[in-house]
């Protein structure tokens, strides 16, 4: 039996057992998925409005499953994170993003930095600095080219993130908030910790051409990250509408399906690299 909320408990029905069974089978498949190299990282180009320039990408991790095909990190991250197995999955993401911005700047692609996902297990981990700085050394990756995204959520102890995010900061690693405005925490914090960007979550912007109140509270939070002299991005941009409120709101970038789609590494190397030597 399973504990159920309001009930008291609620039994296992056929449909049940077999959601859980295959979680269970998911559960060793992931565990075996590094050293299978079945993870891979798609990047998503963050464009500056100005002049349309790829200025950034998001790493964002996919399983490449032996039965099932590429699953997305919805499917995995939450089961990672429950099983702990979200440090090495984390490790293997860092790794594998710094490595590649290595390559592409030592091969003559554009000096732009990566911004990665760090889960709250991750964040909370003792010495991460440390640990970030030998992935840092191993790769060759300048710190400045490297940015992680965070939320609001793992900001909830503020004297406890503000050690952590000094210490990065001071290090030369750029810090950005993900999601921002689906929190529930104070502003208060902002102006403690050295935030570098905040990212405007989705669901702001799905409905912005139509909803008067999430234009005002998208163009409110790109007035604040001005005047706090943070830098902003829009994600989730899916058409030229959109874009167009964010441009004349003075949102200097953005992210979203109507500029690209997250792409594998050949793939923004295709459409987003001047040519390259021959
Ligand atoms: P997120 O960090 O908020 O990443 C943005 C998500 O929105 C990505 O989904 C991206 O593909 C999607 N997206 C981007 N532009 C658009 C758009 O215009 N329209 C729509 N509908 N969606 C758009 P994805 O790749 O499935 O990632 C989902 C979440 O999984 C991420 O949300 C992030 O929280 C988590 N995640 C991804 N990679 C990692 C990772 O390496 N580590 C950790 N801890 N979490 C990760
Ligand atoms: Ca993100
Ligand atoms: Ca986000
Ligand atoms: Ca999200």
């Amino acid at each position: 039996v399973k504990k159920n909320g309001k009930n008291g408990f609620q039994f296992f029905t056929p449909e049940l057992n077999a959601q859980l069974h295959e979680k269970i089978e998911l559960e060793g498949e992931l565990r075996k998925a590094i050293e299978r190299s079945e993870l891979l990282l798609h990047y998503q180009p963050q464009i500056r409005t100005g002049d349309s320039l790829m200025v950034g990408v998001e790493a964002l991790v996919r399983w490449n499953h032996p039965a099932k095909g590429l699953l997305a990190p919805g499917v995995f991250i939450p089961i990672a994170e429950e099983t702990g197995m979200i440090y090495d999955i984390g490790t293997w993401v860092l790794r594998e993003a710094c490595r590649q911005m290595r390559e592409w700047h030592r091969g003559g692609g554009p000096l732009i930095p990566v911004s990665v996902n760090l889960s709250a297990q991750q964040f909370h981990q003792p010495n991460l600095v440390g640990y970030i700085r030998n992935i840092l050394e191993d790769t060759g990756l300048d710190p400045q080219y490297l940015e992680l995204e965070i939320t609001e959520s793992m900001m909830m102890d503020a004297a406890v993130s503000a050690e952590i995010l000094n210490e990065l900061s001071q290090f030369g690693i750029r810090i950005s908030l993900d999601d921002f405005g689906t929190g529930y925490s104070s502003l208060g914090y902002l102006k403690l910790l050295p935030i570098d960007k905040l990212k405007i979550d989705r669901s702001f912007i799905t409905d912005i051409t139509m909803n008067e109140s999430d234009k005002a509270i998208v163009s409110t939070i790109i007035a604040m990250a001005h005047h706090l002299k943070m830098d902003v991005i829009a994600e989730g941009i899916e058409t030229k509408d959109q874009l167009d409120i964010l441009t004349a709101n003075k949102c200097e970038e953005i992210q979203g399906y109507y500029f690209s789609r997250p792409l594998s590494a050949t793939d923004v190397e295709a459409a987003f690299f001047a040519p390259m030597r021959i």
